[in-house]
């Protein structure tokens, strides 16, 4: 059996190009479908996937170990950044995708079955629609709340918000008590049962972020990401150290090095690897040993496409430390028009039960697929008052 063609799929889904990877074989109808969608840099990617299929056309696919460290370590670059990692990944993927196939079972039981009966989902506040996630502003504790309220109503337990403003490095007190309001309204519009998480995209200063760490610390977040840079790991320990609020970052690591220096320092609780980012399931298997390890929990980073929720949820089943799943369902309205699903939702729970049929268990329409050609991603850029560059 041998690989005949690698393919990349663009899809435009409004913030993101959704970029699928089509494996082919010589054996009539079998392929695989992998993910590596890294938003603004659609044209690198396609490229990327163009030089790794160098590499590997004419090889047996289902050899994914021996195809992976091709693709680490025959073009001298080792392939830890991001543009290449994501690459990998979604070849990666597409060969777990194909190796399913083979075998008639899904991804999750080629390492030892299903280790739990479901996964569990948590939404972006507004569902994964760009502007009620991101441009919701934090002067607006109400919004929060409204849209909290209506996480919960669609069955929600757990949902996601960005109540922390772009900061400068050192402000003082408004920020802090305009996400202390949001966190708050949410809190009283959902109570205790659900659970509430906030994402600080590594907006703010290792100062700043332990300042927004201690004043949410009271309201008993599920976790509080990305409160500072992820290169700075000293500073995550720090701020980990300081609340009882689990840190969670991760979703910008690309290899296992990266994960254990940030285990190394106990710079989380929660590891929000990136199937799509971090060199597929090839990559990520080794990074869930490692934070097994450190009893560090795994809670992917999944904003993208469907090939990346089937692949984060086949991945749920197969480790023990997987607490949550990310999830977004009103990015684009046509989402389930093409991909069609193996695994169930239960829209009363948010809940998903496994995939049964072979592989990823997804089929991707490219005729719908073709509806969306590639569009130029909006920009997000964030200046501060001053005209200072900031951290979206
Ligand atoms: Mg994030």
């Amino acid at each position: 059996m041998k690989i005949t063609a690698i393919e990349a799929v663009v899809c435009h889904a409004r913030m993101r190009n959704w970029v699928f990877v089509k494996v082919i074989t010589d054996q009539p109808g079998l392929f695989g479908w992998g993910e590596a969608t890294l938003e603004w840099h659609t044209r690198s990617i396609v490229g990327a996937i163009e030089d790794l299929a160098e590499l590997i056309v004419g090889e047996d696919p289902s050899r994914v170990e021996h195809l992976w460290q091709m693709m680490w370590r025959q073009h001298f670059w080792h392939g830890n950044g991001v543009v290449r990692s994501t690459a990998i990944a979604g070849i990666d993927l597409a060969l777990w995708d194909i190796v399913g196939k083979i075998h008639n079972v899904p991804v999750h039981k080629l390492w030892g079955g299903p280790v739990r009966d479901y996964v569990r989902l948590y939404c972006h506040l507004g569902g994964g629609n760009l502007d009620h996630f991101y441009n919701t502003p934090v002067d607006n504790a109400k919004q929060f709340a409204d849209l909290a309220s209506q996480a919960v109503a669609d069955g929600f337990t757990a949902f996601k918000s960005m109540a922390v403003p772009p900061t400068m490095p050192v402000e003082g007190l408004k920020s802090i008590k305009a996400a202390t309001a949001c966190v708050a309204a949410m809190r009283d519009a959902v109570g205790d049962d659900i659970d509430i998480m906030v994402d600080c995209h590594a907006r703010p200063s290792p100062a700043m972020g332990m300042q927004f760490a201690k004043a949410l610390d009271p309201y008993g977040l599920y976790f509080l990401e990305e409160p500072c840079w992820p290169e700075n790991l000293d500073s995550l320990a720090a701020i980990n150290a300081a609340v009882t609020t689990p840190i969670a970052t991760g979703e910008r690591l690309t290899h296992l090095a990266a994960f254990r220096d940030l285990f190394g320092v106990r710079g989380c609780e929660i590891c929000q690897l990136d199937l799509t980012h971090c060199g597929g399931f090839s990559e990520a298997r080794r990074i869930a040993a490692l934070a097994e390890a450190h009893r560090i929990t795994l809670a992917p980073h999944n904003p993208q496409g469907p090939v990346s929720t089937a692949a984060s949820i086949e991945f749920g089943f197969s480790q023990p430390s997987y607490i949550i799943c990310e999830s977004v369902h009103e990015d684009v309205p046509w989402r389930n028009d093409v991909v069609e699903e193996g695994f169930t939702v239960d829209p009363a729970t948010r809940t998903v039960t496994p995939n049964t049929r072979p592989g990823l268990g997804i089929s991707i329409n490219e005729d719908e697929v073709r509806k969306h050609p590639f569009e130029q991603e909006v920009a997000q850029r964030v200046f501060y008052r001053d005209g200072a560059v900031g951290d979206w």
